[in-house]
């Protein structure tokens, strides 16, 4: 006998059918013997919808109001299935966020777990009842609702895991576990079995949204057994786990992100303390950057140019307008027609001609590139949006085929 956490994932529970589905391996798993703790997401578009609604009556609503609509989604998820289950006859409990004690701090839209009281679901489990937990939310010091942010419901089901220390956390979704690329996007990627917490973190911060990657980084801080498997088709699917006798591949996965916008910042003044100007008001504005690149100084002046996350060109618009009265350079601009697109792999350490590859495979596909950064296990490079689909099939192509 066990104790396994598994988590749902939105399109695995996106209708009366698919629930019904769900129920199905729920129930098998808790009839071997296994005590099951289920985490859900809510039913299929179900928080973009509710993003709708939000926008139709203000374009900016406070994001407590905001977390207090999104979280409703996952309680509509976790009844229907506790409902699915009683029909079958399964001793079952349906608990929101804070009748779990979910803890987290008060940044709403994208809170942080504190911690989990875990005697309410210990008693249920106690029971042998199924308890059945609404994923991506919990309560901050207020008792008011707090959401972790979009694909949330993956770190809720590691905390949970965590915590409760279970033998295996289970992320069923739409695919058969972690693939070398968005199967949706290639169709050549193939599925791996295995691929290590460090990989699958680069993978999950750099765009692969099929695990969320606060979860995949606690996972790894908790050591964690994690499989990422299908919620369709019964079989093994991608275990993610510590590097241990793990295949010789150089490169496990390629990864594309949309999110991103490329700031230029053009005839500052070439002297000390630029850049630190420059990005401590980035600081002021809370606005994380990822790729930097500064041009060598000529005529006493030099650009800098660097990325930011689309939702927050509003808020670099402000901080730039500010900085300009402030530093007098010439002029800024922001360009949110690109992508970056990834290569990771802990086996490039070693091996000093893969971004050679990788950049020879954009060549042929007659792709320029913007921006360049690398780093131990991963190579990224920023190219305009429209090639970006185009960009990983002739990257894969060349690295996989
Ligand atoms: P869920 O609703 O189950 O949380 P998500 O939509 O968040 O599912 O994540 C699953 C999706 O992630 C897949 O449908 C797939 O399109 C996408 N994806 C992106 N990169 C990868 C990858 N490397 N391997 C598998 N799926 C990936
Ligand atoms: N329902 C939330 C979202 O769509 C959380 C999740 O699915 O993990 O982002
Ligand atoms: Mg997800």
């Amino acid at each position: 006998m066990a104790l396994i956490v598994m988590k749902f994932g939105g399109s695995s529970v996106a209708d009366a059918q698919k629930i019904t589905r769900v129920a199905g391996i729920i129930t098998d798993s808790w009839s071997e013997g296994n005590d099951v703790v289920v985490v859900l997401s809510a039913q299929g578009d179900t928080t973009d919808e509710l993003l709708e609604k939000a926008a139709e009556i203000t374009p900016d609503a406070s994001k407590r109001e905001l977390d207090m609509l999104l979280s409703t989604g996952e309680q509509i998820s976790i009844a229907l299935m506790a409902m699915a289950l009683e029909k079958m006859g399964i001793p079952v409990i349906s608990l929101l966020g804070w009748q779990i004690g979910l803890q987290t701090n008060s940044v709403y839209g994208k809170a942080r777990i504190k911690s989990i009281k875990t005697e309410r679901i210990q008693n249920e489990l106690d029971k042998r009842r199924v308890v059945i937990v609404a994923g991506f939310q919990g309560i901050n010091k207020y008792d008011d609702i707090t959401t972790l942010g979009r694909g949330g419901s993956d770190t809720t089901a590691v905390a949970i895991a965590a915590k409760l220390n279970a033998d295996l956390c289970k992320i069923y979704t739409d695919v058969e576990g972690v693939y070398t690329a968005d199967p949706r996007i290639v169709p050549d990627a193939h599925k791996l079995n295995v691929i290590t917490y460090d990989e699958m973190l680069e993978l999950a911060s750099l765009g692969a949204q099929v695990l969320n990657n606060r979860s995949v980084e606690m996972a790894k801080r908790y050591n964690v057994n994690l499989e990422v498997l299908s919620s369709y088709v019964r079989k093994p699917g991608t275990i993610v786990k510590e590097a241990a006798n793990m295949e010789e591949t150089k490169i496990s996965g390629i990864a594309k992100d949309s999110n991103i916008a490329r700031v230029a910042l053009v005839g500052l003044k070439d002297e000390p303390g630029t850049a630190f100007k420059v990005f401590r008001q980035m600081a002021k504005y809370n606005i994380d950057i990822d790729i930097i690149l500064q041009s060598i100084g000529r005529d006493n002046t030099k650009d800098i140019s660097f990325t930011v996350a689309k939702p927050d060109v509003l808020r670099t618009k402000t901080a730039l307008e500010e900085l300009h009265s402030l530093l007098k350079f010439e002029s800024y601009s922001i360009d949110d027609s690109v992508c970056k697109v990834s290569i990771v792999g802990a086996g490039m350490i070693n091996s000093p001609g893969i971004a050679a590859t990788m950049f020879e495979a954009l060549y042929d596909a007659r792709i320029n590139i913007h921006m360049i950064s690398t780093s131990e296990i991963k190579v990224s490079v920023l190219i305009d949006q429209k090639h970006g689909e185009r960009a990983m099939k002739a990257i894969h192509e060349k690295f996989f085929s």
